[in-house]
């Protein structure tokens, strides 16, 4: 179904961060937060636009985090990877519950639970209207799912990163430590590595400069905040060349 409401993004990767699927737990898959994405990414999917979807699992496990407590940071990631994979499957079950059609492509074969991420497949899957949930990660220790969003991005020709967290957008410094901090609406590339701003790890953000392809940072716990943004109002900061 499509609606003449006029959108500017045929094609989204939508970054997830796993804090967003907690809600207010500390950890875990909070259900009414899953349901509330979804419904986010439906409103979207009827106007048209196509949506590549990338979860990361801070909200389970994060290799940077086991490493401390002395699991070893390789077998630390290879956890945080497998916990990408079970948000991927809870939020493919809730878009089946919205009669949304997804699929979980994942960077490592799991035999029996979801299929193998090939680019060809997703691209196709896109341009059927299906949504497609691209688990575990690029499948190696030492990257973020920031990194996946990037890589997926650019290799699914999608037209923008969406990256939908907790906060607004990108402050000169943490909000919620310093009341004077800046909030940006529009930065460069250029800008946000002299300002040291943290966008993303900086291997990610390295891709999405070199390809050209343009961030943009938002809240996506606002209602219609992803809504919003692709039918071409400002939320959130913007990052382009
Ligand atoms: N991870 C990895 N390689 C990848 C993607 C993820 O090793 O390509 C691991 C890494 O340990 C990371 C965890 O999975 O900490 C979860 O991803 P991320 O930290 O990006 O989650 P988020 O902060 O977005 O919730």
């Amino acid at each position: 179904m499509s609606t003449n409401t006029k959108f500017i993004y045929p094609r989204i990767l939508l970054k997830i961060s796993g804090e967003v699927l907690q809600g207010v737990n500390k950890f875990g898959i909070d259900i009414n937060s899953l349901k509330k994405i979804a419904k986010e990414i439906k409103l979207v999917l009827n106007l048209g636009v196509q949506v590549g979807l990338v979860i990361g699992s801070g909200n389970l496990f994060r290799g940077s985090t086991l490493s401390k407590i002395g699991i070893n940071r390789i077998a630390s990631d290879h956890i945080g990877i497998l916990s990408t994979i079970i948000n991927s499957l809870a939020m493919h079950d809730i878009m089946h519950y919205y009669s949304i059609r997804s699929y979980v492509m994942s960077a490592i074969p799991i035999n029996g639970i979801c299929e193998a991420y090939t680019y060809k497949r997703a691209i196709k899957l896109l341009s059927g209207n299906c949504v497609v949930i691209f688990a575990a990660g690029i499948g190696n220790p030492l990257f973020t799912t920031d990194s996946a969003a990037c890589l997926r991005g650019i290799e699914t020709q999608s037209d923008i990163i969406l990256k939908g967290t907790k906060v607004d957008g990108v402050y000169s410094k943490d909000p919620k430590k310093y009341s004077h901090a800046i909030f940006y609406k529009k930065l460069t590339y250029k800008d946000v590595l002299k300002k040291e701003l943290k966008v993303m790890d900086l291997s990610a953000f390295s891709l999405a400069r070199d390809h050209n392809l343009p961030i943009r940072i938002f809240n996506i716990n606002k209602p219609q905040s992803l809504y919003r943004i692709v039918t071409g109002y400002d939320e959130g900061t913007i990052i382009t060349v």
